[in-house]
């Protein structure tokens, strides 16, 4: 079913409104990407693909104060990976067109210089139900207007002296149309521009030129911008330079449960060192799951998947992870891995005890085969699966029990070290005939369990949660930090691993899919999502 988006430019089609379809996605250098700019990503490069047309990666660059090169450089090679494709654009590079806009208005007498501060602007702008007061220098002489613009522009006005208001409607039931200021005087640094400038445009006077100057058929954007529309439209009316404007559409941003989606907030979890940088595995910035070992295609299908809408809601946590969860069930390579290793020692089998087993490498890939795996005397299991007091329903290892090791035989314990509650060693008997794929033994198992053997290679994993804790929406994020949103693990792995790229996934049974770190120097392997259902899902919770 086409969204609504793709309706509106079927309709241009169709009635030669349009021609070329161009879209745009254009974040402020201010951050790195996130989740939530997938989404636009995803929809403004889906338009331009169905329609044979093209979508701009353009910076909003003209608030010099919060940019920075950095957030350029990630922001390109994000958008990329997310599977853009196109030409970069910095609006910054139309600021002679921005100003000239700004002129043409002055001119037209849609546009004068104003010397209000920011507290009498608020109080001035009136409310829902009461209209604006006008300024008193809302009729001065366009000479006048113009004289002091080009004063504002040659850096003889102090910052914040003067500032250029759109000429609207001070009565207007939109408060955005309550002449909006449109250029201030501000010093600062430009990441692009240098100190060329000392004027710069704002938001909703900028953004409506740029489209215009890159031909953009369908300026899409969130929903908040709705009300700001109305100005959009004004300016590049009023400004009489674009015969063909571009038209505003919004959809609802996204917002996922438990995620902060911020990049104000984002930076101060960075700056404060509360995570390990904006590329740490717990944040929703797609360097972040990029690390943690989203794939781009998975990242694709859940944008997919939420769809488009003209109605903002909270988006559960789940869908995201199911659309990994999926793709790595059927392609990720299996291999166990124990993430809390209690040592099993196999008493009637010799010291040198040594036997091949083949490991099914993915029973999802027809293709996927075996490989080869050892068996030895000492062997690990996870200790949550050795309980001396079992709770009800438990298949796993108890003193008198048998259970399956994973492509492996049958074994049953006779005993172990420690104490109930702590226990350290566990003592047991393979039972001869019952090897995995050639057991004739009619001898029947409750559970299979993974392990590692004596080689096993010990490795950190690092197990995630959310970066806020569930519910309570209404605190402030700083309450909402989840304290426990990284647990560390000294893990021992199976030496097939430890040899593996990094950015490698792999399906550790019963754990779930792990992705080894990119950044770390050992071998440190984050867990992207757990198993559906698994109980050590639960567990680790
Ligand atoms: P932030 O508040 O995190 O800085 P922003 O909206 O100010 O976000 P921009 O850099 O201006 O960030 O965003 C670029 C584009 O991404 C815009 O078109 C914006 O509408 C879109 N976008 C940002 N956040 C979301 C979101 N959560 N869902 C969908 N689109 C989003
Ligand atoms: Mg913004």
């Amino acid at each position: 079913m086409a969204n609504f988006i793709e309706e509106i430019i079927d309709a241009d089609l169709a009635a030669g409104r349009e021609t070329e379809i161009i879209t745009r996605f254009p974040p402020e250098p201010n951050g790195y990407l996130h989740i939530g700019h997938a989404k636009a990503i995803c929809l403004n490069v889906a338009m331009a693909r169905k329609y044979g047309g093209k979508c701009n990666l353009r910076f909003d660059d003209t608030n010099p104060v919060k940019e920075d090169d950095e957030f350029v450089r990630s922001i390109i090679t994000d958008a990329q990976w997310l599977g853009w494709e196109g030409d970069v654009f910095f609006a910054s590079d139309y600021f002679e067109v921005m100003y000239e806009a700004a002129v043409a208005l002055i001119k037209k007498g849609k546009a004068y210089v104003d010397d209000v501060s920011p507290e009498e602007m608020k109080r001035m702008r009136g409310t829902l139900t009461e209209p604006g007061i006008e300024s008193k220098n809302r009729n001065r002489p366009v000479a006048e207007s113009l004289d002091l613009f080009e004063q504002m522009r040659a850096g003889k006005i102090a910052d914040g002296a003067l500032v250029l208001r759109a000429k609207i409607d001070m009565a207007s039931p939109n408060i955005n149309m309550r002449d909006p200021i449109i250029y201030r005087v501000l010093r600062a640094h430009h990441h692009r521009q240098g100190d060329k400038w000392c004027v710069y445009p704002m938001y909703d006077f900028a953004h409506p030129l740029e489209d215009a100057v890159e031909h953009i058929s369908h300026s899409i954007c969130t929903l908040e911008f709705e009300d700001h529309r109305p100005l959009y439209d004004w300016v590049l009316r009023e400004c009489g330079m674009f015969p063909h404007p571009p038209h505003q559409y919004e959809f609802a941003r996204l917002n996922l449960e438990r995620t902060i989606m911020s990049k104000r907030y984002l930076k101060k979890l960075v700056d404060e060192g509360f995570v390990d940088g904006w590329d740490d595995p717990r944040m929703p910035t797609i360097a972040g799951l990029r690390r943690r070992g989203y794939t781009p295609s998975s990242i694709r299908e859940f944008c997919e998947r939420i769809g488009v809408a003209k109605a903002n809601s909270e988006v559960e946590i789940g869908q995201l992870e199911s659309c990994i969860r999926e793709e790595l069930n059927a392609g990720a390579p299996r291999a166990m891995a124990v993430l809390e290793p209690l040592e099993l020692v196999l008493d009637n089998v010799p010291d040198d005890f040594c036997e091949s087993l083949a490991f099914e490498m993915n029973p999802f890939d027809p293709n996927g085969g075996t490989r080869e795996i050892v068996m030895t005397k000492k062997l690990y299991i996870e200790k949550s699966d050795f309980a001396v007091v079992p709770p009800p329903k438990y298949k796993r290892l108890t003193p008198t029990g048998t259970v399956r090791l994973k492509s492996g035989y049958i074994i049953k314990c006779t005993g172990y070290e420690g104490t109930p509650e702590n226990v350290t060693r566990v003592h047991a008997e393979l039972i001869e005939g019952t090897k995995s794929g050639a057991d004739n033994s009619g001898i029947k198992v409750k559970g299979v369990i993974h392990w590692v053997n004596a080689n096993a290679v010990p490795a950190v994993v690092r197990l995630y949660d959310c970066l806020l804790v569930a519910g309570e929406s209404s605190l402030d994020f700083g309450e909402r930090l989840n304290q426990q949103s990284l647990i560390e693990k000294n893990a021992l792995i199976e030496p097939y691993l430890a040899d593996c790229a990094k950015g490698a996934s792999y399906q550790f049974l019963r754990q779930g899919y792990f992705c080894r770190d990119s950044k770390s120097e050992g071998i440190v392997f984050n867990r992207i999502v757990g198993l559906k259902d698994g109980y050590n899902v639960k567990a680790a919770k």
